[in-house]
């Protein structure tokens, strides 16, 4: 059994409560590791070390270029550990290996692009109003940042708030999943090696309830930054707001996936399928509502389904394997209990339903690739987020009605069109409510590229030059160059 302790002030740090809890590999259903149960007391101890070394040196003292450079170290380190976070990540996670291994090609992209950017922070000069005076603004960290991420893509989702929050000059406490911790744990590791002071970076593993809210309770914590569970999300909000921290959610979708009967159909279908197995489904942008114009219904089901049919399950080590297992045991259940609810509310059931049976995957909690017909928008299955692989088709008559059912559900967070009218595609774009529309591709995202929710998708966004103002307060300063004082009793 391997360990992975708490990472607090730039050292591996047993538990102060002296507990590990076992995580397990979802391909052979055995446990592999040991993680340190954090508690309480290790969260004050990494805050206190994170408020450190926001306010003493050396990080405050360093210039945004140097701070710049340091992310740029971590970026080509990720890249030098690239092999070996993947195996990490495969076998906490499950993810398949081809997957992981480009994402890590891709995430120290993330580093550098937010490196690039910290010496390009500045202030304005307003051109005031007010005679005898000379403002400006400056861009200040918010300060001590919690990072709380989910199992479904550690390191990646972990990049998207890490390397912003550090352009920006902010410290972080990370609290990553009790499922999935052990890469973000050897990602401190490189931390160091990176040359980033001890204390800006801390990892304190544990559970939700037990680490996680005591960061976002703590009063030296400024912002959250959390991606996960709506329900999760609302009850991080509430506790936030008790003392008006700053809070950004990335949060559930139930993303619609629109092919109209003017579509490449090739293509279509290829993005449906990517749309929902790829990661086995276990993506907040799953396209998990296939919306198709009633004239070609027939044949989008029958040729998805050839496709699906084909889809090759097993060790997610295997170069050949195109769909792993479930993460975790209780998403596993989660997603079983969701295919009986649809049967029950009269979808018809055309393809998998159940956990797959097949020998070449073993133990692992793995689910067949589902597809259900016949779904009525207003059933649960087609409103709520399963989170596996498990496709909802839904028909429509024309743009208006495809309009007014991927819009007609609380979430917001990505959406596909299908089509080569170009009008089409843009007036789609337009009245679609949700953070990312793709138009004849699906799941596209870049570090460049600005990513967030609608609606109860969640609040602020990722990626882009603009996220790394979530982790910046605006101070703006008066500077009186002659200007009259007059009567001080009277404000004018
Ligand atoms: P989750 O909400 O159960 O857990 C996420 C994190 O929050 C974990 O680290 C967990 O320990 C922690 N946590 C739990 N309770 C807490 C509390 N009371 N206070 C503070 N922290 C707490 O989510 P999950 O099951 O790990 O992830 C799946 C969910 O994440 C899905 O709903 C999915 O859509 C969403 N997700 C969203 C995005 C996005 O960018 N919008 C990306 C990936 C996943």
């Amino acid at each position: 059994m391997e360990r992975y302790a708490l990472f607090i002030d730039g050292d591996l740090r047993e538990p102060s409560g002296g507990e590990w809890f076992t995580t397990e590999n979802p391909y052979t259903g055995e446990p592999w590791a040991e993680i340190a149960r954090g508690n309480a007391a290790d969260v004050e101890q990494a805050v206190q070390a994170a408020q450190r070394a926001f306010t003493q040196g050396p990080w405050p003292e360093l210039s945004a270029s140097a701070r710049g450079l340091l992310l740029h170290r971590l970026g080509d380190l990720i890249a030098e550990h690239a092999e070996e976070l993947a195996r990490i990540e495969v076998r906490d996670n499950g993810k398949l290996f081809s997957e992981m291994r480009a994402q890590l090609n891709y995430v120290p992209q993330w580093f550098r692009y937010y490196g690039g950017l910290a010496d390009k922070l500045q202030g304005s000069v307003i051109p005031i109003d007010k005679k005898g005076y000379f403002n400006f603004t400056r861009d200040e960290p918010l300060g001590v940042v919690a990072i709380i991420t989910p199992w479904n893509s550690p390191l990646m989702l972990l990049a998207w708030k890490l390397a912003p929050a550090l352009a920006a000059g902010c410290t972080v406490v990370i609290k990553p999943s009790e499922f999935t911790s052990a890469s973000t744990v050897a990602l401190a590791k490189l931390v160091s090696e990176a040359g980033i002071p001890p204390g800006v970076v801390n990892v304190v593993t544990g559970f939700g309830n037990e680490v996680g809210s005591e960061l976002v309770a703590h009063p030296l914590v400024r912002k959250v930054t959390f991606t996960g569970a709506d329900s999760t999300g609302r009850r991080i909000s509430e506790q936030a707001a008790r003392d008006f921290k700053h809070v950004s959610l990335e949060l559930g979708g139930k993303s619609p996936n629109i092919i109209f009967a003017d579509a490449n159909l090739d293509d279509a279908v290829n993005g449906a399928i990517s749309g929902i197995f790829a990661a086995t489904g276990q993506t907040c942008i799953a396209g998990s509502r296939l919306l198709v114009q009633d004239s070609i219904h027939d044949e989008i089901v029958e040729r998805l389904l050839a496709l699906a049919k084909t889809a090759r399950m097993g060790d997610p080590m295997d170069p050949a394997t195109q769909v792993g297992p479930i993460t975790t045991p209780p998403q596993f259940e989660k997603v079983l209990s969701y295919i009986d609810i649809a049967k029950q509310e009269g979808a018809t059931l055309v393809l998998g339903g159940g956990a797959a049976q097949r020998p070449e995957c073993g133990k692992g909690w793995f689910v067949e690739p589902t597809v259900f017909t016949n779904v009525q928008n207003d059933m649960r299955i087609a409103q709520e987020e399963v989170f596996g692989p498990v496709l909802s088709i839904i028909r429509f008559k024309d743009e208006q009605e495809a309009v007014a059912i991927a819009n007609d559900v609380r979430f917001g967070l990505g959406a596909g069109v299908w089509t080569q009218d170009m009008g089409r595609a843009f007036r789609m774009s337009e009245r679609i409510q949700a953070g990312t529309v793709w138009i004849n591709t699906y799941r596209a995202v870049s570090y460049m590229s600005p990513f967030g929710g609608y609606k109860d998708s969640g609040i602020g966004r990722e990626n882009g030059i603009d996220a790394v103002n979530e982790y910046l307060q605006r101070k703006s300063v008066w500077i009186n160059t002659g200007a009259e004082t007059g009567n001080p009793f009277v404000i004018r």
